[in-house]
């Protein structure tokens, strides 16, 4: 299939003809023999961007050139999205007709956002004080290393790689060592799109190698990272001991999900259900904290567990499949442990809880219900199928218990009256605040986390400054 054609061509950029398997999550099963970047391999990589950046045409060219070549290659990932979304689903294991109508095609859009801004990113002229003309330049910071992770391999990629080029940067990319294929494919499309040699430079590996030594490395200007907590704090460690490199954290999350008394109950056991089963659960803004008002509590409660209970588990490549299998055994025991604790800590296990099946990484859909703040399932970041059920009293006492985790990446809060919606967008301390809806996603709209859940933001406009240098030029008047 489709991995074989491009593992040829993937191998050329890499020196030591070493592999590694990427598994698939049903089975376990090896798919494909992936090419193993090392430090030589970031060196190579890494020169080969600077050397882009510094004499080559992608920096001088004019912005709406740019633009053209980032839009020819939405238009090929779109002609290709069915290809795409096929090794998408097969290396996650998510439902195909997730990765075919949302992903590849917020990946599209995503890039075309970006192609619109290319032409649009300038500076201004200040009035200082004094017999001064003076002018800011946005220019490009360089060459940019950008790390994803396995959970959106190919969005993650374009959140990363479409403000980076519209300003004009070169790049080395690392994708995750357990989802290579999709960004592999891309990279075939890039040379028709009109990139130049050198611009975007993919390397597949692992963190801990290829991943560090892009951290460390003393040519690389500019850091970019989606994944763990854990491993943003390794990040920045790396970037301070080397060269001071500034770097964009998106990291993991631990979201609330209010349910007011007033609330629409319908439509809130529906969108706290998606808020944190989507993608098997590994999101990492999942809504892992279900509030509800003691009023409404049962009824949410006797709801929500028939909604689990309804959830199609299977193959992701069958139509009416929701869940598929967690990425791989590692995360699975991960998932397990947790439910563990939950059981042993005092929650009701309301429903799931065990394995969906005998073979691959398959989770029955779980909720517990009886959570209290302490418990281990209230506070970490369980990333998958297990959703934690807590009652409150009072918006006051509700707020406070949200904003109590060392996590801030985002909310759900359910109500039907505005002010209360309002008070709580305003005191919640995270990043994004979906209002009666959850996981609602544009390339417009910026995505940060407050504490730990990361430094910056993607997306949107405020994508565009972990990018750009601004420059001020002064001359007397
Ligand atoms: P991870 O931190 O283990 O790995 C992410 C990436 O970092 C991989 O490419 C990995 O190879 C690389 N890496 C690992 N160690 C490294 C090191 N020492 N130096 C450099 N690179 C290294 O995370 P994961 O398990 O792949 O992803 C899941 C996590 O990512 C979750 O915590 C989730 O919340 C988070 N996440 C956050 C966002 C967001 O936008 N905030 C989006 C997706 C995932």
């Amino acid at each position: 299939m489709a991995a074989r054609v491009f593992l040829s061509r993937s191998v050329h950029l890499l020196s030591k003809g070493k592999t590694f398997p990427t598994l698939d999550p049903r089975t376990g099963e090896v798919i494909a023999h992936i090419a193993e970047g090392d430090a030589e391999d970031i060196n190579r990589a890494v020169a080969a961007a600077r050397k882009a950046f510094d004499e080559g045409p992608w920096p001088r060219m004019t912005a709406y050139e740019r633009s053209k070549i980032l839009l020819r290659l939405a238009d090929l990932i779109e002609k290709h999205n069915d290809q795409i979304a096929t090794l998408e689903t097969w290396d996650t294991g998510k439902p195909y007709a997730q990765a075919a109508k949302i992903e590849v095609p917020m990946v599209v859009r995503l890039l075309r956002y970006y192609a619109g801004w290319a032409d649009k990113i300038h500076g201004m002229t200040i009035p200082a004080d004094g017999p001064y003309h003076v002018q800011t330049l946005h220019e490009p910071i360089g060459v940019a290393g950008q790390i994803i992770p396995w959970n959106f391999p190919l969005l993650m990629f374009s959140w990363k790689i479409g403000p980076a080029l519209a300003c004009g940067n070169t790049i080395v990319l690392k994708t995750a060592e357990q989802t290579p294929l999709s960004a592999l494919y891309v990279a075939n499309l890039l040379q028709e799109a009109g990139l130049p040699e050198g611009v975007l430079n993919i390397i597949s590996g692992f963190g801990a190698t290829a991943g560090a030594s892009l951290c460390s490395h003393m040519d690389v200007d500019k850091l970019a990272f989606t994944g763990s907590t854990e491993t943003g704090k390794t990040i920045l460690e790396l970037a301070a001991k080397s060269n001071l490199k500034p770097v964009t954290l998106e990291l993991g999350g631990k979201s609330p999900f209010i349910v007011c008394e007033d609330a629409d109950i319908d439509t809130a056991v529906e969108q706290a259900h998606f808020a944190l089963f989507f993608n098997q659960g590994q999101c990492c803004c999942a809504g892992s904290r279900t509030y509800v008002h003691e009023k409404v509590y049962d009824e949410f409660l006797e709801k929500a567990k028939a909604r689990a209970l309804k959830r199609v588990v299977g193959d992701p490549f069958k139509s009416g499949t929701e869940q598929g299998p967690q990425i791989d055994s590692k995360q699975f025991d991960k998932i397990m442990k947790y439910i563990r604790s939950g059981v042993d800590s005092g929650a009701t296990l309301e429903t799931g809880g065990e394995q969906f099946g005998k073979k691959g990484y398959y989770i029955k859909p779980t909720v517990f219900s009886n959570v209290k703040d302490d418990m281990l399932i209230a506070q970490d970041e369980i990333f998958g199928p297990v959703q934690s059920i807590l009652k409150f009293k009072d918006l006051d006492e509700v707020v406070r218990r949200a904003n109590s985790s060392r996590y801030g990446l985002a909310a759900g809060v359910f109500s039907q009256n505005i002010d209360t919606a309002n008070t709580l967008a305003r005191a919640l301390r995270v990043g994004t605040v979906w209002i009666n809806c959850f996981d609602t996603f544009d390339a417009a709209i910026p995505f940060g986390g407050y504490k730990m859940s990361g430094q910056g933001r993607e997306k949107g406009e405020y994508g565009l400054r972990n990018y750009l240098q601004v420059k001020a030029v002064v001359t007397p008047l």
